[in-house]
């Protein structure tokens, strides 16, 4: 099933049915939380039910193909008809630092060569880390001048799926192949024409000029090979 944060990542209400419950994990038939991956933070929010019982939903994250919810208090059953609303400033700030890690990491990949090992978004700070042999602080300055300039140009940021057979065969596009299961047979990708284009299921802005301004907060040596920088977003 496709997740409806990744139908549309500005839905911000939805309604939905208790496909499941155990305790204070929830499943529902689906969802617009964001699970917990891919250096996302999930979403947090509140279930509310029909007769005004409120659950606020503390973490989210993948388990056996669904998005299992941890909400703050035990009630919820299977079959429970349930309006949800995401918390949506947090929401909205770590897709603006999302879509920030793909303008920046593909233009240092660009620039230097330079291999992402990882990232973890933040609300206000976040962290993208890559190989690279030397580190030039003034170069790095320079790639996030010219990252802020692909913000500035406000590029469309498309969303389509294609079939993982179809994704496969374009460089670059699946860079995790190895970790997918059999079982997907279409993927979601996520392209801003020019800049970067990959399987990604997380959650963007429309538009790279609603990232904002990136600004460097800091450089640090992880050791050999090992770089990591520091981004907020004004
Ligand atoms: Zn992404």
């Amino acid at each position: 099933m496709r997740p409806l944060y990744l139908e549309d990542s500005y839905l911000k209400e939805f309604d939905a049915t208790v496909a499941k419950a155990d305790g204070k994990f929830i499943i529902l038939d689906n969802t617009a939380f964001y699970p917990n991956g891919g250096g996302q933070p999930n979403d947090t929010g509140v279930i509310k039910r029909g007769d005004g019982a409120e659950f606020r939903v503390v973490f989210a994250i993948k388990k056996d193909g669904n998005v299992s919810h941890e909400v703050d208090s035990e009630g919820l059953g299977e079959g429970d008809r349930v309006h949800c609303v995401i918390d949506w400033p947090r929401r909205y700030a770590l897709m603006r630092m999302h879509t920030a890690a793909h303008i920046l990491s593909a233009i240092m990949n660009r620039e230097t060569g330079a291999l992402i090992t990882g990232n973890q978004l933040g609300e206000r700070e976040s962290r993208i880390d890559f190989s690279l042999e030397t580190l030039d602080r003034k170069k790095i300055a320079g790639y996030v001048r010219k990252a802020n300039d692909a913000v500035a140009a406000a590029i469309d940021v498309k969303h389509y799926y294609m079939a993982t057979e179809e994704a496969m065969k374009i460089e670059g596009v699946v860079k995790l192949a190895k970790a997918l299961p059999p079982s997907v047979n279409e993927l979601h990708i996520m392209e801003i024409a020019g800049i970067d284009r990959q399987a990604d299921g997380g959650t963007h802005v429309a538009n790279t000029k609603e990232v904002g301004i990136i600004e460097l907060l800091k450089i640090e040596n992880k050791g050999k090979n090992n770089r990591r920088i520091y981004y907020a977003l004004k």
